[in-house]
């Protein structure tokens, strides 16, 4: 189906920060997947972990138990707030899990009555029913029917409109560190804060989408430790795999309790290869010092944007973002940067709210931090000179 807007281009290798085009072209890869390829191509341990998985056993259902998944889960526990995990295939279906357990959780503690929960305008949650309609986004609604009910919105980072949008039905908050999708936008520590209290106070879960700024990608292994904030309920997907597709949800004992045996299921979930992918993962970076040189590289990659950004006004009007999951907000269409990036074989992403995102590879170095920041200035002065071009041509006409 013609679901996607492709380029015309295919990629037959990689190799840590770099993809070889079919073509025979090298091209700098700061897309990584959509975030995904967190270690980037063909990274050995990765690669090892999961060929010797594959000739061992590759699926085997949650009929029984997962060696390999039950060590994920334990890592996973020990590296976050978390006390029980349950494994999806994708970050949508990760999302469907979280918005299940804060449902379940307001049933199992005797309030059926609350299942509502209070997501924000510009967020992104995935494109099953109830994720659209978690993140109310009209274009991604348009056509499929009736929207499913139980989610009420509010301006993301306004406190006073999140207070007003709770009621007697409300199970939950759910909330994305960062809106990647959306743009890249970030909200004050003190939102988040007022979240935390806001559930507290009115018995309420509060849930964070970290499908995409989770496993090390804001420069903390997950995003809330950058915020200071801690939920009860959070979706991980795209880093996790390093490429393998895998989702999981984590809780805390208590919001997870009314999860119980026969609640929920995945078939594919869990299966030994996506956990031996995830625990490779893992392996690397949970390693001493991994995100303290991420962290490293952010400040690095920042410092050398904004001097590109002041340099370039006319095409660049904003950097912004955390850790690795960086936009630039665009003053030309965003989508002409992007392909000014591509001719100069640098690889960004678009987002909402007009914004390039840059998303390397957490193993990048800062040989190819300086690499890419030659390619973007030399792309912003393409741009530029289109700009120009085209002033000249409309003076001309
Ligand atoms: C990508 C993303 C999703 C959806 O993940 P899929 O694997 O495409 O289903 C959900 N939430 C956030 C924040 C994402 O970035």
């Amino acid at each position: 189906m013609p679901a996607y807007a492709r380029v015309d281009l295919a990629f037959e290798r990689g190799e840590g920060s770099w993809l070889v085009s079919t073509t025979g072209e090298r091209y700098l890869d700061f897309a990584s997947g959509v975030a995904v390829n967190a270690l980037g191509h063909a990274h050995p341990h990765v690669v090892e972990a999961i060929t010797e998985q594959a000739r061992r056993v590759i699926h085997v259902s949650n009929l029984y138990r997962v060696p390999e998944g039950e060590r994920l889960a334990d890592r996973l526990c020990k590296a976050s707030f978390a006390d029980v995990v349950f494994f999806a295939n994708s970050g949508a279906e990760a999302m469907e899990g979280v918005i299940k357990v804060v449902r379940k959780y307001q049933s199992a503690n005797g309030h059926p009555e609350r299942w509502r929960i209070v997501t924000f305008e510009g967020s992104f949650h995935g494109r099953t029913m109830a994720t659209l309609a978690a993140a109310k986004n009209k274009k991604h609604l348009d056509g499929f029917g009736p929207v499913m009910d139980g989610f009420d919105q509010a301006p993301f980072g306004d406190i006073e409109a999140t207070k007003k949008a709770i009621g007697k039905e409300t199970a939950g908050i759910l909330v994305e560190p960062v809106q990647g999708e959306g743009g890249v936008r970030s909200a004050p520590p003190a939102f988040f804060k007022a979240l935390r209290q806001i559930c507290d106070e009115n018995g309420l879960l509060l849930a964070f989408d970290e499908v995409q700024t989770g496993i090390g990608r804001l420069g903390e292994m997950f995003g809330y430790q950058r915020l200071g904030v801690t939920p009860d309920v959070m979706g991980l997907a795209k880093g996790l795999g390093a490429g393998f597709p895998i989702g999981a949800v984590l809780a805390t004992a208590e919001a997870g309790k009314g999860m119980t045996a026969g609640t929920h299921g995945s078939t594919f979930g869990g299966n030994p290869l996506a956990m031996a992918a995830g625990n490779a993962v893992l392996d690397v970076v949970l390693a001493p010092g991994f995100l303290d040189r991420v962290k490293h590289l952010e400040r690095l990659f920042k410092q050398r944007l904004a001097e590109i950004k002041d340099r370039h006004p006319t095409v660049i009007a904003e950097v912004r973002g955390e850790g690795l999951l960086i936009g630039l907000r665009a003053a030309v269409p965003n989508g002409d940067l992007t392909d000014a990036l591509r001719a100069e074989k640098l690889l960004g992403v678009g987002a909402g709210d007009n914004v390039v995102r840059l998303l390397p590879p957490l193993i990048v170095t800062e040989a190819e931090i300086a690499d890419a920041v030659g390619r973007l200035d030399r792309a912003c002065a393409a741009v530029e000179r289109s700009l120009q071009g085209g002033r000249k041509q409309g003076a001309a006409g």
